[in-house]
């Protein structure tokens, strides 16, 4: 397959993922929740994330809010990825994303999925519309349940 079969293949996915998610809505209950804003495109995410009984390990993640093709596909791939994980995981996934997104890093066989964001590195501004659900969900789960999630986390100050 050329280079750019494989971009179209990757823009198929995106769109796929943008048109139909599979992960929008809110979680029941709701273990940790966040909203994260990407003002350089006015992307904005509300992440809820169920935990498992021991609180170590993601049951279900869901998204809401609205942006572009890219911040949307993002979070319901980010969401399909995390179910199963523990938290630890996550977070090491959250740094392996932006390691990816400066063109350093892609994800393992059976994390692939997450690899059709890969082309989104080669357009700068669109990273931010990419990493916004991966900036929330840092968020999300570094959070103190029970304290005020009613705000914003932005990511226009991430390098
Ligand atoms: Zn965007």
């Amino acid at each position: 397959m050329s280079l750019d079969n494989l971009r179209d293949l990757y823009q198929q996915v995106i769109l796929e993922h943008y048109k139909k998610p599979r992960h929008r809505g809110r979680t029941n209950p709701v273990h940790r929740q966040q909203r994260g804003h990407n003002p350089s495109c006015g992307d904005t995410i509300e992440l809820t994330v169920k935990l498992n009984e021991t609180g170590e390990r993601i049951e279900d993640v869901k998204f809401e809010g609205s942006g572009c093709a890219i911040a949307m596909a993002s979070a319901d791939l980010m969401a399909e990825a995390l179910i199963g994980r523990s938290i630890d995981e996550a977070l090491k996934m959250v740094q392996h994303f932006q390691k990816m997104m400066k063109g350093e890093a892609e994800f393992p066989k059976e994390q692939r999925k997450l690899n059709v964001m890969r082309g989104v590195s080669q357009f700068p501004v669109r990273i931010k519309c990419a990493t916004l659900t991966w900036h929330t969900l840092k968020a999300a789960l570094e959070s103190v349940p029970g304290s005020n999630t009613d705000g914003f986390v932005s990511n226009e100050n991430e390098s």
